[in-house]
């Protein structure tokens, strides 16, 4: 593909300039930058264009990886962005989030001798280039057909954009004052600048989308209102029950969710009121300890050090490799000086004067495997000091009681039980779903291809004309 095929040998895998250490944990913007247009086509130039892409099988949209890098190579940044968002409706999104090493980069034929090409960071590249110049999606002519969407996160988003690129008019209900989901409300903005989302927000609406934001389905909004004003409905409300591990010691002054610690920075961020029953607590000079390895984790140890905390120790029950998230995060989490404590399971929280006074914890070892049976080894406890104790457990499904009321069934563990695997169709005739709230939390990717699937889907039955007659005993009040 490149014109000279041993181009990786002469120009090295690349990312876009960092911050330094000293600048980025001053506050909170994006610690990569971007790539210039000859940058860009350098970087791009490194693909060998080995014929068999394994880079596309393991990106989970599947993107045209070789051949949107070589439109940069040429400059055709247009039609690069074009490609991008024939796969992938947040493509700027992925290319900043993407746990890439896990993913394309990780599949990428040069990585392990040569650094795999920069691809999460070249399809940024295509996008912010393309939209700052101008370009935007295209949009069918209206069909007459209405479809609303529950969630505007990047399930909610992927399904709204294929749907709207159809012709069909598309209406998007969130319960938050801003559109992007956890994109917005949870992952920080060291990794991901609101500003993205913003633009994304702008040309979403440009392409006739709708969104009413503020209005909670089944609270605010019924949703059998919403079935009967519409030709389909697709659900992506995602995961949000907050696991606490059963720990003693959780309701302690001091002990903080993770997600509305993060929630509470980002509006904070962003300019927002707190919200009054979850405020930022204040970290400067507070010993932190943060229990749990995932990328919720290590987004609260970074912006606990941000926040000015004087000493911050993530506790992790297995070993560094069996550690769930990206690599480049926990990396990122290291140089920025956060302590790791691994091979460690809390037992309990201790209570101090103030407040918390440390945590208890047992020393594990673990079989084989990321996924390996830990144990406790016997009298291998100790405690590590904290003034603040952040709970970064994971998430388990947290579907609204209205769900099961319509007839849309349910696994035991919560997560919607999908008719038709295939197409994301529901157990309700006229409702579709994909995203955390289908395959438990998981990642942006994998939430925007389900919502992708389900719109194209959505899309060919609604012009297939088949008409949908909802069973009554699915009308609930
Ligand atoms: P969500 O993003 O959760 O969006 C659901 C939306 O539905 C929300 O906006 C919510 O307000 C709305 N909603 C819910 N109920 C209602 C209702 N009744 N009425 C109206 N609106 C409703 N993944 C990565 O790939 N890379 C990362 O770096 C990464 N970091 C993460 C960091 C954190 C802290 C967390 C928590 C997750 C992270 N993830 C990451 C995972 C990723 O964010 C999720 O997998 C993804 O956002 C799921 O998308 P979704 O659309 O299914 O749900
Ligand atoms: Fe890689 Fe994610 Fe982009 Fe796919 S969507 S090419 S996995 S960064």
């Amino acid at each position: 593909m490149a014109t000279d095929p041993l181009h990786f040998l002469k120009v090295q895998r690349r990312m876009p300039q960092e911050l330094s250490v000293p600048v980025r944990v001053l506050g909170f913007s994006e610690i990569y930058g971007r790539f210039e247009a000859p940058e860009a086509a350098d970087q791009a130039s490194r693909c060998i264009d080995c014929g068999n892409p394994y880079c596309e099988w393991k990106c989970p949209v599947h993107n045209y990886i070789p051949n949107w890098l070589k439109l940069v190579q040429d400059g055709r940044i247009f039609d690069a962005a074009e490609l991008a968002h024939e796969t992938n409706p947040l493509p700027e999104v992925c290319g900043r989030v993407c746990p890439q090493d896990r993913l394309c980069e990780g599949a990428c034929t040069l990585n392990d001798e040569f650094g795999a090409v920069t691809i999460g960071s070249i399809e940024k590249y295509i996008v912010d280039t393309a939209f700052a110049q101008g370009w935007r999606p295209s949009v069918a002519p209206a069909t007459g057909h209405r479809v609303a969407v529950i969630g505007a996160g990047p399930a909610g988003i992927a399904c709204a954009d294929r749907l709207a690129r159809q012709g069909i008019a598309v209406t998007v209900y969130d319960r938050y004052p801003e559109i992007g989901g956890l994109l917005t409300f949870g992952i920080p903005p060291f990794k991901l600048e609101k500003d993205v989302i913003r633009t994304r927000r702008e040309v979403l609406e440009g392409m006739g989308i709708r969104f009413v934001l503020n209005c909670e389905v089944g609270r605010d909004i019924a949703f059998d209102q919403v079935v009967a004003n519409h030709d389909a409905v697709f659900l992506g409300l995602g995961t949000y029950r907050a696991l606490d591990g059963d720990l003693p010691g959780r309701d302690l002054p001091g002990v903080h969710q993770a997600l509305p610690f993060l929630i509470a920075n980002v509006r904070q961020e962003l300019g927002l009121p707190p919200l009054p029953e979850a405020p930022l607590p204040d970290l400067k000079g507070k010993v932190v300890v943060v229990l749990g390895g995932g990328d919720t984790g290590m987004d609260c140890v970074r912006t606990s050090i941000r926040l000015g905390a004087e000493e911050v120790t993530c506790v992790y029950r297995r070993d560094e490799p069996a550690m769930p998230g990206s690599r480049r995060e926990v990396k990122n989490a290291r140089d920025e000086g956060v302590l790791f404590r691994f091979n460690a399971q809390p037992l309990e929280i201790l209570e101090g004067p103030e407040g918390v006074r440390g945590v208890r914890v047992v020393r594990t070892a673990a079989s084989a495997g990321r996924r390996g049976d830990v144990r406790a080894v016997d009298g291998a406890e100790s405690v590590i000091e904290a003034d603040v104790v952040i709970l970064a457990f994971g998430f388990r499904p947290s579907p609204p009681a209205w769900l099961a009321a319509h007839g849309i069934a349910l696994h035991a563990d919560g997560k919607v039980a999908l008719a038709d695997p295939q197409r994301f169709r529901t157990t309700h005739p006229k409702v579709w779903a994909g995203g955390d709230m289908v395959r438990g939390a998981d990642l942006v990717v994998t939430a925007v291809y389900e919502g992708r699937e389900a719109g194209d889907a959505i899309a060919a039955s609604l012009r297939a004309g088949v008409t949908v007659a909802v069973p009554a005993a699915t009308v609930a009040a």
